[in-house]
């Protein structure tokens, strides 16, 4: 009954069911081995699922499903040699921290705060 090919089912019933968030919790869960033994076929149904929740929810619910949807996206087209889905793991947690910006002292841009020129007015900052 919870082969590979329904995986999915119950999370299913939760977005047929209005609840988007509880549908994606579940989806999360049920497709964690897929990730785990990076079983495209499975990967692939989780994506078009998490599709099909953003498409049907607004707000918070759609993104977190369509971060989901890359995510498992993400999976698919790992390479399989190797460490495998630590792989993945590791490279959707160990994003950069975003630069920290200032305002451009002369024309109030955001540029990155340690820029020596401004790249909208060619300000230099010293
Ligand atoms: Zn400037």
């Amino acid at each position: 009954m919870t082969g590979p090919q329904d995986h999915l089912a119950v999370a299913r019933a939760a977005l047929d069911a209005d609840r988007p968030d509880v549908a994606l919790r579940l989806a999360w869960q049920a497709t964690m081995p897929a990730v785990l033994h990076q079983d495209d076929e499975a990967l692939g149904r989780a994506v078009d699922f998490a599709e099909e929740v953003a498409a049907r929810s607004t707000g918070s619910a759609r993104e977190k499903a369509l971060q989901n949807a890359a995510y498992w996206a993400a999976c698919v087209t790992s390479p399989r040699a190797g460490q495998g889905s630590a792989w993945s793991f590791r490279r959707w947690f160990s994003r950069p921290p975003r630069q920290e910006r200032i305002p451009c002292p002369e024309c109030a841009e955001s540029i990155v705060k340690d820029a020596r020129v401004c790249r909208f007015c060619g300000h230099r900052l010293d």
